[in-house]
């Protein structure tokens, strides 16, 4: 029997455009948000100045990773009220749309370990290590340890997003390296290992993503013919079920603060269980 590929019953059902509308966005929204970063220094058309820590848009919106400012202000570091308006403009968007959706539709990083996924799942890779998926907010809870401890901004040093734009803009080996380790991670050990396990900076994400207004609903989950397409695409699989069958609350909106709002199980389902909502 010849394994079942998630995506193609969808693209059956309801035409490609349809079965790949989230999934072609978040690409594109990927992708430019990377190139108005890469756009300054490579070809002096100065957009976006800084980094995804930091950044400055048209010199008029700051924007600050707000992990970047918490493990500064805990190093003992001041911060200037640019740095702080950012922090607060980024958790306040992240608190409307999900936190996560900073993973799926902005991080630079995901395009590697949605690449690994992919071809996981084209090869039938089914093994994977047991990995428990809290590891994240010990992490998170470890770099913010260290913080007050070094006085710096220890995760900066080695956090992948910083260091693969650092290699797109200086064509470094180690930016590649990295992404190749993360990539081969996913593929080989940990399915979703970087972004579902171990990436501190979606466990700080996912916290505002508790709360946030923008939500995924299982607004037809009557329909639903168990395929498992839905889980099989999705990033964090675990936020699915509650929602689906009904778990926990009843509620068929899906309130884990770990949903990317990828949209990717509003694409794949062919019975078009899924659609994007509000919490209430
Ligand atoms: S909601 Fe049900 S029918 Fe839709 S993709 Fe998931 S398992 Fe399949
Ligand atoms: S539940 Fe849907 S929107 Fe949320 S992470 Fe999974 S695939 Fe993406």
């Amino acid at each position: 029997m010849t394994a079942r590929i998630p995506g193609r019953e969808a693209i059956r059902k309801k035409g490609m455009v349809r079965a790949a509308k989230w999934l072609a966005l978040r690409r594109i929204s990927q992708l430019t948000i990377l190139l108005l970063f890469l756009l300054g220094p490579l070809a002096g058309v100065w957009i976006v100045r800084g980094s995804f820590s930091a950044s400055m848009t048209l010199d008029v919106l700051p924007l600050t990773d707000p992990l970047t400012a918490l493990q500064s202000l805990l190093a003992g570091h001041t911060l200037g009220a640019t740095a702080l308006i950012g922090a607060l403009i980024v958790a306040v968007f992240y608190l409307l749309v999900g936190g996560r959706a900073y993973c799926s539709w902005a991080c630079p990083v995901n395009l590697v370990t949605d690449a690994a996924a992919w071809l996981g799942r084209r090869l039938d890779l089914k093994k994977s290590i047991g990995f428990n998926n809290t590891v994240r907010y010990w992490l998170l809870g470890f770099i913010l340890l260290l913080a007050p401890l070094t006085g710096a901004v220890v995760w900066e040093w080695v956090n992948p997003v910083t260091i693969l734009q650092r290699g797109l803009l200086f064509g470094i080996g180690l930016g590649w390296a990295v992404v190749a380790a993360i990539f081969l991670f996913d593929l080989l050990v940990v399915r979703r290992g970087w972004c579902g396990h171990l990436c501190p900076v979606g466990a700080l994400y996912s916290l505002p993503g508790f709360l946030s207004l923008l939500r995924v609903r299982a607004a037809r989950r009557e329909q639903c013919t168990d395929c498992m397409d839905c889980y099989s695409v999705c990033p964090e699989p675990q936020v699915i079920r509650p929602a689906l069958k009904g778990e926990a609350s009843g509620s068929p909106v899906i309130l884990s603060g770990n949903c990317t709002n990828c949209g990717r199980c509003i694409d794949i389902c062919p019975e078009n269980v899924f659609q994007f909502s509000q919490r209430f």
